[in-house]
């Protein structure tokens, strides 16, 4: 058994097919970033995503939400998960790392991400995402219930606004703006493959036109409405036109009440 790095969790070694975490994509050498300055510095040095992956995975930038991912990963589970271990951690980007399309989500879920270890996986926000993505041929497969499950991502990689589960849902604007240089650097270094970004929610959709700003992007003035179907064309300081979507978030508040039906998110989807 090998203690989890950060709640000492026993969990088996090798994780069970299906279960489990993703290989973990930091060392003992991954530099750990404590505040907002250091997540600049860092994210800036980074050459790769694998690299970036890593240093996001061990952030503890945020003291509330290190708190707050900590606790439910070690007091907090949900009763059906109460058996299994929580990743407790930031969650890294998932996908293809030589991707067309960058989706911005808004942030892991508690016992979603937070316990998977992957983006949006092991809840039902990841239900519907995946199984838009398998329709438009970008998943593997329309499930995605672990890490461990074999889904892959082609031409598609998944980010988020901020990466740590927050408490409610909700990030502060302090968390939102220290995250946000984690986020720059993802979307630095897709820029010269990017064709298209969605951004889940308005939460993504300000996150992904901040990013586009602090890069020296061009974003058309005054700063385009969030709304789902919304699109506006950004440019890369070289020229380079990539076009931002606006989808409503796929959480339970909007699937299950209707707000965003399985059509709705398929249409945003087929104009990426
Ligand atoms: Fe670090 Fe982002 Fe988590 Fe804050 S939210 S601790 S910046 S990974």
């Amino acid at each position: 058994m090998d203690p989890h790095p950060i709640t000492g969790q026993l969990f088996p070694s090798p994780v069970p097919p299906g279960t489990g975490w993703p290989a973990d994509p930091a060392d003992a050498d991954t530099p750990v970033a404590h505040t907002e300055q250091e997540v600049r510095r860092l994210a800036k040095e980074v050459s790769g995503i694998p690299e970036l992956d890593a240093r996001v995975s061990v952030c503890r930038s945020c003291p509330r939400l290190v708190a707050w991912r900590e606790s439910v990963a070690t007091q907090g589970r949900r009763a059906a998960f109460a058996d299994q271990p929580y990743w407790g951690r930031p969650g890294p980007s998932f996908g293809d790392p030589d991707a067309s399309v960058l989706i911005v989500g808004l942030a892991p879920a508690a016992n979603g991400t937070n316990r998977t270890g992957r983006m949006f996986t092991g809840d039902r926000s990841g239900d519907w995402l995946y199984a838009a993505l398998f329709r438009a041929g970008y998943a593997s497969q329309p499930l995605s219930w672990a890490s461990g499950d074999g889904l892959e991502l082609r031409d598609v990689r998944i980010v988020a606004a901020v990466r740590c589960a927050p408490p409610a849902n909700k990030p502060t604007t302090d968390e939102k703006r220290t995250c946000g240089h984690w986020l720059d650097r993802d979307v630095e270094l897709a820029a010269p493959g990017l064709r298209s970004m969605l951004a889940l929610g308005s939460i993504g959709w300000d996150a992904a036109l901040g990013a586009a700003r602090r890069l020296g992007w061009q974003v058309p003035r005054p700063k385009p409405r969030f709304g789902h179907g919304a699109e506006t064309l950004l440019h890369t300081p070289e020229g380079h036109a990539v076009r931002l979507l606006g989808s409503y978030h796929v959480s339970q508040q909007n699937t299950f009440t209707g707000k965003l039906t399985e059509a709705m998110l398929d249409a945003v989807i087929a104009r990426l």
